[in-house]
């Protein structure tokens, strides 16, 4: 290998259709938050996960805030989340003056493990937040049971889940409002924008007020509570409906790279790939591995070594009760090992749209020279 390729970790492949619509709604002088492209993007979404209702957003993080707001969630409620996650699952807890508890995950999805939260439920906890990384389902059966039993809400964190299952339910579809993200890296994109999703009348039109500025349904400019400015513009669901259309072929080119980082990396000593279970469907939004001891090296030398190879990786998230963030929040100062061991030892492969067959090949000879197999 003379000449190494580059391999970004993620570029994002944009339609025909994105530059056309966003083209039309340019032309058609709809450029901000009312426009016939919102109300597609929102009706061709709902379709495609088969829910009733999907209100847009301006992001993903923004979509999990109006979640909350609109199930009254507030300062002296709890809310249980992973531990392992973005910042964008639990930034907005904070926002509605909530207090995130954090829940270990499951070595092997990575996900949130669901025995250990009926120990964190008390008096003041009102909804679960499972997230479904790296499009990984989170195992939802024990979730919404526990949720049942308990009466708590459940908001599901789907941002990187478009179009994955869970014993055939699409992701984001099962609890009580599904939150969605449209940022650059994700399986379809607005450029940055997010979407929230529910079957409950109730539910949406509050969500629908709240996004946009609460005004009161009966008097505008007359404000009974506090609403937010989330409204998406028209073209940034140009471009979404536009993404939209190819959903099916992203989630199989994001399955085909899967299938080809599995065949290519098997049976290097030390390197975990993901687990493959038979009852969900992972849509790979990232291809994430785990750098066990017997492998030869420490992650971060392995890391360094791809990059000299021209492979760009992305480390894991960090545990979040090890932010600084919550340094004062008495659920951080409990220890999650699992969530701790994958923070140090997972990294992710280049997993963009736009992987062809022959970076996928360099990435696992690369792989497999460091490793010296
Ligand atoms: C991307 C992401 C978010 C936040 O979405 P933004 O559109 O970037 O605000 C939230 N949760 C998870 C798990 C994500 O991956």
């Amino acid at each position: 290998m003379t000449s190494p390729l580059k391999v970004p970790v993620n570029e994002p492949v944009l339609t025909k259709e994105a530059k056309q619509y966003v083209a039309e709604a340019m032309e058609s002088g709809w450029i901000s938050s009312a426009g016939k492209y919102i109300e597609q993007f929102e009706a061709e979404f709902a379709a495609f996960l088969g829910v009733k209702h999907a209100v847009t957003t301006t992001s993903g993080t923004t979509a999990i805030h109006l979640a909350l707001a609109t199930l009254n969630i507030g300062p002296g409620d709890e809310v249980i989340v992973p531990d392992f996650t973005m910042m964008g699952s639990i930034l907005p807890v904070l926002y509605c003056g909530a207090t995130p508890i954090f829940v270990d995950a499951k070595p092997e999805t990575f996900n949130i493990d669901p025995s250990l939260i009926e120990k964190k439920i008390t008096k003041k906890t009102k909804a679960i937040m499972p997230v479904h990384l790296y499009g990984q389902s989170a195992d939802m059966d024990p979730i919404l049971a526990i949720a049942k039993k308990h009466n708590l809400y459940v908001v599901e964190d789907a941002a990187e889940a478009h179009g994955a299952t869970y014993k055939g339910c699409l992701c984001g579809s099962m609890g009580d409002i599904g939150c969605f993200s449209f940022y650059a890296n994700k399986i379809i994109t607005t450029g940055e924008g997010g979407m929230l999703v529910t079957n409950d009348d109730q539910l949406v039109a509050r969500a629908r007020t709240l996004k946009d500025l609460a005004h009161s349904p009966q008097k505008r400019f007359w404000h009974e509570e506090m609403g937010f400015n989330y409204r998406m513009t028209n073209l940034q669901a140009a471009v979404g409906l536009g993404q939209l259309k190819h959903i099916d072929e992203f989630i199989k080119h994001k399955q085909w790279m899967a299938d080809r980082y599995r065949e290519g990396l098997k049976g290097i000593k030390g390197l975990r790939l993901p687990a493959v279970k038979k009852d969900s469907l992972n849509v790979y939004w990232m291809y994430g591995v785990l750098v066990e001891e017997s492998f030869p090296m420490a992650k971060d030398e392995l890391r360094a070594a791809l990059r000299e190879k021209g492979v760009d990786t992305r480390d894991f998230f960090y545990s979040s009760a090890s932010q600084p963030l919550f340094k004062d929040l008495p659920s951080a100062k409990e220890s999650f090992p699992v969530s701790k061991m994958l923070s140090e030892r997972g990294f992710y492969l280049p997993s963009g749209l736009a992987l062809t067959e022959e970076q996928v090949d360099y990435v696992c000879s690369a792989l497999r020279e460091i490793a010296s197999i």
